[in-house]
């Protein structure tokens, strides 16, 4: 006998989800993310799609995929970690920020203001995570040459994509000159605005394997308030004390 598909893809049950959080008051929503580590087929179509969704230049990275070898020889396996900002219930990287301009939002997700930000970097060496990133104002398809007898206007086309504003936290970020988010820290925002508009963030929605899920963990309705009774849970650096709202399955 073949395996029973699942009767509803999960992004429909977590597409309700987030309607109903968004329904609820928005001081009693906590935004959570679980991963499973046995799904993820390490891809990287999650790094992708939040790269093309928040306009991250070279350098800049949200959620990388992180892979490593377990096992013995002949017995060896790939494992991967996608690993994006653990949105920490006790941040170390908003402590050392000397102008505010990072810091936890009412519904726990940490937050970068890139208008207060003056890129000193303080907080990218806080993280236990590495999960910030500086934006240097690099360009992927800078210096491209244009090539118009092979297809007319290609390089001009790509360059205007690039140069298309990011709208993190519902705002319209050019990516060209020397404002911001250019020479910030920048991180993942758990696609605030996204959120705020209805949608999943995007690498729960690229995620070939559905292996992310999102959710609010204190709506006990919810896919990942269930997850989280699992004895597969875990986190990263539990030691540290800094508690993350990303949690993994093993
Ligand atoms: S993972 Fe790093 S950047 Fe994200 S909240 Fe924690 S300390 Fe801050
Ligand atoms: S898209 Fe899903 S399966 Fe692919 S790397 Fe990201 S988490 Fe893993």
């Amino acid at each position: 006998m073949g395996t029973t598909l699942p009767s509803e893809d999960v992004l429909v049950r977590m597409q309700r989800d987030l309607k109903r959080a968004l329904q609820r008051d928005p001081k009693h929503v906590r935004w959570t993310m679980v991963i499973d580590q046995g799904k993820c087929t390490g891809c990287h179509a999650c790094t992708l799609g939040c790269v093309a969704e928040n306009k991250l230049p070279p350098g800049v990275v949200y959620r990388p995929v992180i892979e490593e070898e377990v096992g013995r020889y002949p017995a060896v396996r790939r494992r991967f970690l996608p690993r994006p900002c653990m949105h920490c219930q006790n941040p170390p990287c908003t402590k050392v920020c000397p102008v505010t301009a990072t810091y936890a939002n009412a519904q726990g997700v940490v937050v970068v203001d890139y208008n207060r930000c003056i890129g000193c970097r303080y907080c990218l060496v806080a993280c236990p995570y590495s999960a910030r990133t500086s934006d240097f104002g690099e360009w992927y398809t800078k210096e491209t040459p244009d090539a118009p007898s092979v297809l007319l206007g290609r390089t001009a086309a790509a360059q205007s994509y690039e140069a298309h504003p990011s709208t993190e936290y519902g705002r319209r970020w050019p990516q060209r000159g020397t404002g911001s988010p250019i020479g910030n820290a920048r991180k993942c925002h758990f696609c605030l605005h996204r959120l705020s508009a209805g949608m999943l963030p995007a690498c729960v929605t690229t995620c070939t394997a559905r292996a992310t899920f999102f959710g609010d963990r204190n709506d006990p309705e919810s896919l990942v308030y269930h997850l989280l009774g699992s004895p597969r849970v875990f986190v990263l650096k539990p030691e540290l004390g800094t508690h993350p709202a990303v949690y993994y399955l093993k």
